[in-house]
């Protein structure tokens, strides 16, 4: 089945309870996205460090998979980040079923956090991870573009 629907939906990344997360889904790995998820209005914010620090001292794994190929490294280097993939044509499923073997964990202990609902929440769903949305007010919640460029990859019927 094909799902554009999220597990969970988000203002900030700061929002989202990793005790939730660890103690009742049982994830052991977050996977982000880059662009417009940790990297926001030209920014990484302090209380986005702030969250992948506590992340990291609670003993997860956590990496980056973007579809860009340029990522501001002065950002990688203050995230502290270091399994990174670029240039990952999501939202087929290998980049994130990669990047599941490069954590050494199972699809399903890994949450996916991204403000893409193709990219990253359809590919997330179909890798069979957590997937978990940020949605930028400012942007948009579900326009017509998104299902235009779902039927330009041949997807017709969403839910
Ligand atoms: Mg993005």
């Amino acid at each position: 089945m094909i799902s554009l629907v999220p597990k969970e939906t988000y203002q900030r990344i700061a929002d989202i309870s990793l005790n939730y997360l660890i103690n009742d889904k049982g994830i052991k790995g977050l996977i982000f996205d880059f662009d417009g998820t940790l990297w926001f209005h030209r920014e990484l914010s302090s209380e986005t460090l702030d969250f992948i620090k506590i992340a990291k001292k609670q003993g997860l794994k956590i990496s980056i998979v973007s579809n860009n190929i340029y990522l501001n490294n002065n950002a990688i280097d203050d995230l502290n980040i270091s399994i990174i993939k670029k240039f990952a044509f999501k939202p087929l499923r290998k980049p994130f079923l990669d990047m599941a073997k490069r954590m050494k964990l199972k699809p399903d202990k890994i949450a996916v956090i991204g403000n893409n609902r193709i990219s990253d929440i359809l590919g997330a769903n179909r890798a069979g991870m957590y997937s978990i949305y940020i949605q930028d007010l400012n942007g948009f919640f579900f326009r017509k573009s998104t299902r235009n460029k779902l039927k330009e990859i041949g997807i017709k019927k969403v839910d």
